[in-house]
């Protein structure tokens, strides 16, 4: 049946040549260490500036009761270890038994129904390439055929998000980074470039970070959140979620979790799956964590397709500007974008995008981060998280989590765990505030 399976594979519609920000930019040689790195607290309370009121609790599948399902963890375990950062090789062996990766797996296995966990994965080919089988694919609503998007919920999962349901809104987002690129003692073309672009003009946007990029500059993904854009998840690898095994799908999405957690003591509410590549396992493993799927506008196409360009030269960033000002400036229904911080052409464009609208007289659009045009919020509150009994099982795996790193006997560890106390205490008061009897 297998090999029947792979004969039957086509291509995939999407191919998307990304290139690997590591192929730009020095960079230490992270392996795999145990971060121990302190981070600045964050107050949970204060990190949420979304206006809208909590949407449901995340849902699950048609799982009969909830009574046997494991509780799962609210504030992620840190992992022993980080998984490689090359972004080349999957999450394998030791790193998904981890029990950042096994607790989340065994709440997904008792909660998605088999109808969806039993999809088979799609064959790998190579980075954003993935080989679908073209019988299932509009069955499984297989984002890079023909861009099929699930526009209303389900028992298992929430519709996809693709454009800003308000004329004229800009739904602003990067893919990839974050990235650090510094010429002569100046950051330049990179994402604290683009951060200080932004931030000049008071303007806010949605990075979907890398994990692997995240655990190698916590610091500008801190300076992001700290800024007030919006963060949210773009998997540890930036491999096509669909070629992955239902573990490996959960280990993209808890590493690169706990990486941000890690790095902003907060947990964010929206994924990107890497070039699009998503399908309903996809949706319903993500949405019983506790995430949603956001793709991009694609009628009108609003990617820039800064990552896809081979040849990148000055000439072919000046066509990207011209497409972008003459298609994009203009009133229109609300749309969500794609463009990359992922090394210094395409921050570079984001950046010449920035500048022309600064120079445009009279700009038509309001731009701003999905979870703002979305009315969603940024990060996992109890609001989002759903029941108290989550965070008090979240309560004692910190408790479990805390202790074990007392044991490591590091000050960053302390640091860590204080942040993690903040948070946590955000989520109490915000269940106080709800109404729970803790
Ligand atoms: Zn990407």
């Amino acid at each position: 049946m297998r090999g029947l399976f792979i004969l039957a594979l086509v291509p995939a519609v999407a191919v998307i040549a990304r290139p690997q920000a590591a192929d730009y930019l020095a960079r230490p040689q992270a392996g795999t260490p145990i971060l121990t790195r302190p981070v600045k607290a964050a107050a949970l309370a204060a990190a949420d500036p979304a206006p809208a009121p909590a949407p449901a609790p995340a849902p699950a599948s048609a799982a009969p009761a909830a009574a046997a399902a494991p509780a799962v963890p609210l504030i992620p375990p840190m992992p022993r270890a980080w998984p490689p950062t090359d972004e080349v090789s999957p999450i394998e062996g030791d790193f998904l038994t981890d029990p950042l990766v096994t607790a989340s797996l065994a709440y997904v296995e008792s909660v998605v129904s088999p109808q969806y966990l039993n999809i088979p994965p799609s064959k790998y080919t190579s980075p954003c390439v993935a080989a679908y089988p073209a019988e299932t694919a509009a069955q499984n609503c297989y984002w890079p055929a023909n861009q099929c998007v699930r526009q209303n919920d389900t028992a298992a999962f929430q519709a996809d998000i693709y454009e800003c349901p308000v004329a004229n809104t800009w739904g602003l987002t990067y893919d990839d980074g974050p990235t650090v690129n510094v010429v002569n003692g100046v950051n330049t073309n990179d994402s604290p470039s683009l951060r200080a672009k932004l931030d000049s003009m008071g303007v806010k946007a949605t990075f979907f970070v890398v994990g692997a990029n995240v655990v190698q500059h916590p610091e500008e993904v801190l300076a992001e959140f700290n800024g007030g854009h919006q963060i949210a998840l773009h998997t540890y690898t930036h491999y096509p979620l669909t070629s992955l095994t239902n573990a490996q799908v959960v280990a993209e999405l808890k590493y690169n979790e706990a990486a941000i957690y890690n790095a902003t003591g907060v947990l964010p509410t929206a994924l990107r799956p890497p070039c699009g590549d998503v399908d309903d396992r996809i949706r319903a493993i993500a949405s019983a964590l506790g995430y949603r799927i956001v793709i991009w506008t694609t009628t009108p196409v609003r990617d820039t397709g800064d990552a896809d360009i081979v040849d990148q030269t000055p000439e072919a960033a000046a066509q990207v500007l011209t497409t972008v000002t003459s298609t994009w400036f203009q009133p229109q229904p609300g749309f969500i974008t794609l463009e990359h911080d992922i090394d210094p052409f395409t921050s570079g464009i984001g950046l010449a995008v920035l500048d022309a609208v600064n120079k445009t007289a009279n700009f038509p659009l309001t731009m701003q981060p999905v979870g703002t045009c979305m009315k969603l919020p940024f990060y996992k509150t109890i609001e989002t998280f759903g029941s108290i009994s989550a965070i008090k099982a979240a309560s004692s795996s910190v408790d479990g989590m805390a202790r074990a790193r007392i044991a490591d006997s590091t000050s960053s560890s302390a640091a860590g765990m204080s942040r993690r106390g903040i948070a946590l205490f955000g989520v109490f008061v915000g269940a106080l505030a709800y109404g729970f009897a803790l």
